[in-house]
């Protein structure tokens, strides 16, 4: 077993997933970060600078509503930098490495955390989005998804054009459950994994993080892409303490030859 500050080389990393056979990645912020879009946490994230937003909104506001007021337009502002940030954004290396890596047939899965569809845009398929898609509406009745983009918006709150039932954003919020067609998926994949390669998230988000333990405690490999120690370093193989737009295409070049 690695310890936390171990550290370990691509070069490992590839040759532990050479003989694997069905791959799965759990990305996080980070890998997005060489997109130009801000973590939460970790050096540079926006919670790290900022503070955790609150999710107990109504018991704040009651004891100082002047308060909550200002804060409130504090966040506001920082969540439209971060929108913008998402808008803006470019697939990375380390996003088409993983495209490059499915198509070589040597990932087979990838959960993402994220909600900036970097993933799809970069060409990977086999995609579930944990914590939704920004780009994304889903019917709270029949679980259809549609572009945002692509919705009526003359009556609030929309409705679904297959069933009527109310849309909200993709994106999950907080105390919303995962939807359980997406938390099947990931279940499915914990379950086939012989390896899980985890990149650029905290694994401190849950259930998200609980996937690659799961897959380890059957006896998958464990592998670690990330500048910054996580609660999953110590039961991971292989720790590669390197920005994911290095590691993720030295990866794919080194299981690209035979
Ligand atoms: P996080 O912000 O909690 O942690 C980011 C992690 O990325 C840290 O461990 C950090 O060390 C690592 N990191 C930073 N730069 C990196 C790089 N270049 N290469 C590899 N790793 C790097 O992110 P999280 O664990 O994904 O949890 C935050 C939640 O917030 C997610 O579940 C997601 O829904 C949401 N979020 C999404 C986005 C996005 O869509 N791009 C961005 C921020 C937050």
């Amino acid at each position: 077993m690695t310890r936390v500050d171990a550290k370990g080389t691509v070069e490992q990393a590839a040759e532990r997933l050479r003989a694997c056979r069905h791959v799965v990645a759990l990305t996080g912020a980070g890998l997005s970060a060489e997109s130009g879009i801000p973590t939460y946490r970790g050096s540079g994230g926006i919670w790290t600078k900022w503070g955790e937003p609150t999710i107990d909104g109504w018991e704040l506001f009651n004891s100082d509503p002047g308060r909550w007021w200002e804060e409130a337009i504090d966040r506001q502002t920082l969540m439209s930098d971060f929108a913008q940030a998402i808008d803006r954004a470019e697939p990375n290396p380390g996003h088409l490495a993983m495209a490059e890596l499915e198509r070589m047939g040597r990932l087979h899965h990838v959960i993402t955390q994220n909600i900036d569809d970097l993933h799809r845009r970069a060409g990977s398929r086999a995609v579930t989005e944990i914590h939704g898609n920004r780009h994304l509406v889903r019917c709270m009745s029949c679980g259809r998804r549609d572009r945002q983009d692509a919705i009526f918006l003359e009556r609030l709150p929309p409705l679904c054009q297959e069933c009527g039932g109310i849309l909200k954003n993709d994106t999950v919020m907080f105390g919303e459950p995962i939807p359980a067609d997406v938390l099947d998926e990931c279940h499915r994949q914990a379950n086939l994994a012989d390896a899980f390669l985890v990149v650029g998230t905290s694994a401190v988000v849950y259930p998200a993080a609980e996937f690659p333990a799961m897959a380890k405690r059957r006896g998958a490999a464990l592998l670690e892409l990330n500048p910054e120690p996580t609660p999953l370093s110590r039961l991971a193989d292989v720790v590669v303490r390197a920005p994911a737009g290095e590691s993720l295409p030295r990866l794919a070049a080194l299981l690209g030859t035979a």
